[in-house]
């Protein structure tokens, strides 16, 4: 392990020598994954303040390749991340592309509250015009998830987002039937089931991002595959015999009476996936967390945190729209742009949310959170950031937190 790490160590670039050489100064790291690294830098040209990707050449080859097929949109109007160039350096790909703020991930998580619906409906507003315009040039994101959805800035303008990361995007012709695609909490049933592919697969993650919105959790906690398609089964119903029939994966879920091979399908109880083991020998019996176990079908989700906007009706009926288990009747970016949720109480700027906190009475605080809430870890150099800047206006976070129980942020 502490070879490995080593090595790992000795492959890991320079990145401050490689911002330098290239006309940049580094000012501090924005987030790691398994692509490659963030880097908040300053372009000694331009003075412009813009994030720096760095991923290894391969990968960043088929980020920029994808970045260019959207060249033709604007990426103001799309709500998408502006990409600005690209260099190559010592094996590695840096793309630059402008500075955002927080992504919807932290945002829940820092400010400890699930947003109300009408912060709901703007963003997810914004996120259909984007997958509206992706679907004019035949790109699946394939990886919508509150991590992939930024705050352009917050304190400036609240609530407007763009959707970042197209390093595992994909053109629609690529998307072949049981390609594994999506994270596993946002993944959709043809996904999951090995069925035919398209773009339909980015509104079911935009749908389970709303619910994670309004819930402050992801809407199936599952550990793994199985549990996800037990939990969709759950909330959605069994899918469809021809759905069931045709899918590649379903014997993995689901099983039939030998005897009787016109019998319907079952799922399979108990998953013995690697995930389950050793510490238990299977997942089952099922534990539902949180929120979840209250949670018998989509319509659910607003008896269980009541409020008063009168627009819950109109959410859950968007909500069963875009997570429509065929994907075939799965509702298209243009037509869920009509839907009520997102057509009515809404004004067409992109920032509706009262910056007066006394004008916030319609958007009441979901009282189930408090106790459901897991406590805040100051662990990410965000957080710290976020209380640094609280501390500078003379407040404390917690102080922020019990302001923003009773409103919303302005
Ligand atoms: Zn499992």
């Amino acid at each position: 392990m502490g070879l490995q790490r080593r090595k790992h160590r000795e492959r890991e670039p320079n990145y401050k020598l490689i911002y330098t050489l290239n006309g940049y100064s580094l000012v501090n790291p924005l987030g790691t994954g398994a692509f490659g690294k963030v880097h908040k830098c300053v372009s000694v040209e331009t003075k412009q303040t813009v994030a720096l990707k760095s991923v290894k050449r391969w990968t960043g080859e088929k980020e920029v390749a994808m970045l260019e097929k959207l060249r033709t949109l604007d990426k103001d109007t799309a709500n998408l991340i502006k990409f600005n160039r690209h260099f190559e350096f010592a094996g590695f790909l840096t793309l630059e592309f402008e500075m955002l703020d927080m992504d919807l991930h932290q945002f829940v998580k820092c400010f400890s509250r699930p947003l109300q619906l009408c912060e709901v409906q703007v963003i997810v507003q914004q996120m259909l015009v984007a997958l509206s315009a992706l679907k004019s040039v035949r790109v699946v994101h394939t990886d919508i998830k509150p991590d992939n959805i930024m705050l352009i800035n917050h304190e400036q303008l609240p609530f407007k987002v763009k959707l970042i990361d197209f390093g595992l995007a994909h053109s629609t012709s690529d998307m072949s039937i049981g390609s594994k695609h999506q994270a596993t909490l946002y993944r959709a049933p043809e996904v999951l089931l090995g069925l035919p592919l398209h773009e339909g697969v980015d509104m079911w993650s935009l749908g389970c991002v709303a619910a994670f919105l309004y819930l402050g959790k992801h809407l199936y906690p599952s550990r793994c595959e199985h549990e996800r398609v037990r939990d969709t089964v759950q909330l959605h119903g069994l899918p469809g015999e021809h759905l069931l029939n045709s899918g590649v994966y379903t014997k993995q879920y689901f099983k039939k009476d030998e005897e009787f091979p016109s019998s319907s399908w079952r799922i399979n109880e108990t998953c013995r996936c690697p995930k389950g083991l050793p510490k238990r020998r299977t997942h089952g019996p099922y534990q539902r967390k949180f929120i979840f176990h209250r949670l018998s079908s989509l319509d659910d989700i607003v008896k269980t945190f009541p409020e008063t906007s009168g627009n819950e009706e109109a959410f859950v009926s968007l909500l069963n729209e875009m997570m429509a288990v065929d994907a075939s009747e799965r509702i298209t970016p243009g037509k869920a742009l009509m839907h009520p949720f997102i057509s009515t109480g809404q004004s067409s700027s992109v920032s509706p949310i009262s910056t007066d906190r006394s004008s916030s009475s319609s958007c009441l605080i979901k009282q189930d959170w408090d106790h459901e809430k897991e406590p805040v870890k100051a662990k990410t150099p965000l957080f710290k950031r976020i209380c640094r800047f609280f501390r500078s206006r003379g407040q404390t976070i917690s102080n922020q937190l019990l302001l923003n129980r009773k409103t919303p942020i302005a």
